[in-house]
């Protein structure tokens, strides 16, 4: 069981047979077996592979199962009902249980060089463009990302085959990018991102070698589709290590890569009120993802392009626009800017505007107006927002005192003296204690 599998050098596999590894199928959802043992059935090789077997290795629980297969995408087709054909750089398997689907990937070639059949591309930047040469088990190894994400589980015999020295760094912690690792974060930048992402989920440090690349090779996420960075940003920040996340974003500059206008009014920061506001919002959405609450990216956005917005909307005062409006101009270009290096769907960009623009109101307090505040749909993400605000000392915690007090008493008593009758029952919006501002 010595096999550390470095860089492309292929060598045999390890072979961990059931007895001496700690899976077992009672862990691994019905749906996944189901589609495994129809493979298996069928004549085929049929593999749990990825984040099922790396998780379920660690104790965890696997958000999903992905299965590796010599079945060509249509032969898993014509296996299954319910199966669906995906993708375009990867094409894929989806098959379909209600919620559940299970992902099947036959086994792909590694890259490195030519594109002799058309369908495998590289770039001139040494990424790669399109993936779709079909290979054996090996070269499906070597061309995953980290050597933990590469383990598969057998169905015929329920082993383990270890190409890449996987087994040896889930023992030890360690999240090591199988071969080299310059050449494998320019074939795919992305690969930077998710070594962010696993070694804070996992707890795992990053091998020396794999580590040591990636300050210098930030600046290529510049190239990956705003869609897809979006994407991956959801994953970094609402899968419950958002702050940890950020933290190590920032540790390897890769953080201006996703957020430059972030990252430049961090640079330049004063009472440390950027840093602090983002730092808090980003623990305030683990703790709800924690509690099983729901979170909004709208708010986390709102949270980290706020000193951006306030920065732009300062200077359009400072060129005589009143208030609102510089809110409202800076808000656009700011989301405009951002847009370019991410693409944000307007369902989360118009919520985020509103968050924004609710803060002038939320600002001057009392009368009719807070009354009629309150019945605004993004009331509550905006005052979540006021509160993280006084947390970070940027607006003074009386005045998000006030509207929590407000939201209690205030309605009711306003209408009193205003009408001088018995208030109306109104149904209340009960104070929330800590801001999470992510009910939609
Ligand atoms: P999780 O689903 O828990 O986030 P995962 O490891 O399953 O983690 P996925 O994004 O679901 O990650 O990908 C499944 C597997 O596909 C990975 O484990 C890895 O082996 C391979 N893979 C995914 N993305 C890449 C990539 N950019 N480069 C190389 N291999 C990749
Ligand atoms: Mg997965």
């Amino acid at each position: 069981m010595s096999n550390t599998g470095r860089n492309e050098t292929r060598s045999a596999a390890t072979h961990i047979s059931r007895p001496e590894h700690s899976i077992s199928r009672v862990n691994i959802s019905p749906n996944a077996l189901k589609v495994l043992y129809r493979l298996k059935d069928a004549g085929y090789q049929a593999h749990l592979v990825g984040g099922g077997v790396r998780d379920l290795l660690l104790g965890r629980e696997p958000k999903d199962f992905d299965v590796a297969t010599d079945a060509h995408p249509e032969d898993v087709r014509k296996l299954f009902r319910n199966c669906r054909l995906i993708g375009r750089r990867f094409r894929l398997a989806h098959v379909v249980f209600g919620r559940e689907i299970i992902e099947v990937a036959t086994f792909r070639a590694l890259q490195h060089g030519g594109n002799e059949d058309g369908d495998q591309h590289i770039d001139d930047e040494g990424r790669i463009v399109r993936d779709n040469v079909f290979g054996d088990i090996e070269g499906d190894a070597f061309r995953r990302d980290f050597s933990v994400n590469a383990l598969y589980y057998n169905i015929a015999d329920f082993s383990i085959i270890d190409y890449t020295g996987g087994m040896a760094d889930i023992e030890r912690g360690v999240l090591r990018l199988i071969g080299d690792p310059d050449t494998r974060f320019r074939e795919d930048p992305v690969r930077m991102l998710r070594a962010v992402r696993f070694a804070t989920k996992l707890g795992f440090r990053m091998d020396p070698l794999t580590e040591q690349p990636i300050k210098n090779l930030a600046p290529l996420l510049g190239d990956i589709p705003p869609a897809r960075l979006f994407d991956e940003m959801l994953k970094l920040f609402l899968g419950g290590a958002a702050l940890a996340n950020f933290e190590m974003l920032r540790h390897y500059n890769l953080f201006g890569q996703l957020f430059p206008l972030t990252e430049q009014s961090l640079t330049h920061e004063e009472n440390n009120f950027p840093l602090t506001l983002i730092s808090r919002g980003m623990a305030n959405t683990d703790t709800r993802i924690e509690q099983g609450k729901p979170v909004t990216p709208a708010f986390l956005f709102a949270v980290l392009l706020w000193q951006p917005v306030r920065e732009r909307a300062a200077k359009l005062e400072a060129e005589g626009q009143h208030p609102v409006l510089a809110l409202q101009h800076a808000s656009s270009q700011i989301i405009a800017e951002q847009a370019v290096v991410m693409a944000t769907p307007r369902r989360f960009s118009l919520p985020m505007r509103e968050i924004w623009m609710l803060q002038l109101r939320l600002e001057s307090k009392g009368g009719r107006r807070s009354v009629r505040l309150l019945g605004h749909p993004r009331f509550r993400a905006a005052y979540d927002f006021l509160l993280l605000r006084a947390e970070a000392g940027e607006v003074p915690e009386e005045l998000a005192d006030w509207w929590t007090e407000f939201q209690e008493t205030g309605p009711e008593q306003h209408e009193k003296q205003a009408t001088g009758k018995r208030p109306r029952k109104r149904r209340r919006n009960r104070p929330r204690r800590s801001p999470g501002g992510q009910t939609e």
